[in-house]
């Protein structure tokens, strides 16, 4: 079954990748119930349930200075 909203909003997930962030911050700031950086480690890390509507996924991941952030697309149970 595809992740989505009440609203049919279809959701995905993201990752960081923690040995290319750089810790710049614009994930937090963009999608603060989603990403964190951590003040020791100055790494970003998902939080919450890791899930985003897909633009804003999608917004967040071309933000990235350093391209760390991925899409994980749900699991193809649903082929048409
Ligand atoms: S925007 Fe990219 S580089 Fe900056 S903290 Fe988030 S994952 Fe790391």
């Amino acid at each position: 079954m595809a992740d989505e909203t009440s609203d049919g909003v279809e959701l995905v997930g993201v990752q960081v990748n923690e040995d290319t962030c750089i810790g710049a911050g614009q994930c937090e700031m963009l999608e603060e119930d989603t990403f964190y950086v951590d003040d020791d480690t100055v790494i970003a890390g998902v939080i919450g349930t890791g899930m985003l509507p897909r633009d804003r996924a999608q917004k967040v991941v071309d933000t990235c200075p350093s391209r760390a952030i991925t899409i994980v697309e749900p699991a193809a149970e649903e082929e048409q």
